[in-house]
């Protein structure tokens, strides 16, 4: 099949878990879909989940991927590697410009689209990141994994988004939990300050400037005013940007965060044009985005003509 000559029922545009479970949906319900994928799923940076149901001794990220990949694959369905670079209507058709591996350019037409783009994390520079992240030293989502830490020292920075919230949710696993802020001046209002001192968390007032890890692979926190601060584990809780612009470019309505706002079908503001996963607004949670993919989808095949079978 040429994929510039053909009209899809559906672009599904990003292949984490999200994408790629609609994209299984949409198969078993006998659609003709692309899924175009950039290749850089947050689920790639799990090394352990074990909040993900169906797995009691836990799964790695980069496998779940592959597991779904090869199950999609079962419905002869497959991911195109590439980005979407451009999206927009043209005589009632969604049409996605994507750029391939090798710079060579498709053009994809579809009836609808559902974004699957998931979130860039705003982070911080920190040495050995890749390393770090492996090893559950740096971690990125305190509701994925906080019991793993219980009784840990656990050091959380924040920003204006939700100042105090990440630590106090901290305070659940652990009695030694330690709050930096990034600016000197600081983000806290009397109110989070006493909220602080009542869950017992330490407010460490002097700005956080760099984290460093120990030679096993511990984070240590450095301040301005030169202390160092040894922690078994560090929560960047920075803030996140949605990849949503490829919808706000046709206008669908965006919240905090840049994520986009959606109905109980999973459908934007545009007609035709659903998302689901991390780029909505919502809880970033893989049960989350498999859960919207397959409302969406369902969605998504009932909306478009009947696929009437014959022999
Ligand atoms: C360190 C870490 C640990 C985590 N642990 C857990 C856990 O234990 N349990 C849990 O439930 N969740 C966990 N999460 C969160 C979970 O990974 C996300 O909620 C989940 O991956 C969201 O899925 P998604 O499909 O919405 O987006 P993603 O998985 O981020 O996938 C989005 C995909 O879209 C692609 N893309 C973006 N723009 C384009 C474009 N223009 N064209 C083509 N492709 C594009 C991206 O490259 C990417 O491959 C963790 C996250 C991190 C970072």
């Amino acid at each position: 099949m040429n994929p510039d000559q053909t009209v899809f029922d559906t672009l599904i545009i990003g292949g984490g878990p999200g994408g790629l479970t609609a994209a299984i949906y949409l198969r078993r319900f006998t659609r003709n879909i692309a899924l175009v994928d950039k290749g850089h799923s947050r689920l790639g940076w799990i090394p352990v989940s074990h909040n993900y149901p169906g797995f009691p001794d836990g799964i790695n990220g980069k496998q779940l991927l592959e597991n779904l990949r090869a199950q999609l694959g079962r419905y002869g369905g497959h991911v195109m590697p590439g980005e979407i670079t451009d999206l927009r209507l043209e005589d009632g058709l969604f049409v996605g410009d994507c750029a391939g591996p090798d710079g060579d350019l498709t053009r994809l037409r579809a009836h609808t689209v559902l974004l699957a783009t998931g979130v860039a994390d705003a982070g911080m520079p920190v040495a050995r990141w890749d390393e770090a992240v492996a090893a559950g030293a740096v971690r990125l989502c305190p509701v994925c994994d906080g019991y793993d830490v219980i009784d840990r020292r656990i050091g959380v920075v924040t920003s204006e988004v939700n100042p105090v919230g990440h630590a106090l949710f901290m305070r659940t696993f652990s009695e030694d939990v330690l709050l930096f802020e990034r600016s000197a001046a600081s983000v806290l209002n009397e109110e989070e300050r006493r909220q602080l001192e009542a869950a017992n968390v330490r407010h460490v007032e002097s700005a956080l400037v760099g984290v460093s890890m120990s030679e096993d692979l511990k984070p240590v926190l450095h301040t301005a005013d030169g202390e160092d601060y040894p922690c078994d584990v560090f929560y960047p809780m920075l803030g996140e940007n949605a990849r949503s612009d490829l919808a706000a470019g046709l206008g669908a309505e965006t919240v905090e965060c840049r994520k986009l706002l959606v109905d109980d079908h999973l459908r934007t503001s545009v007609p035709g044009l659903y998302a689901i996963g991390d780029v909505t607004r919502g809880l970033n949670q893989i049960a989350v985005a498999t859960g919207q993919a397959a409302i969406a989808a369902t969605s998504i095949h009932n909306t478009l003509p009947w696929a009437l079978r014959t022999t």
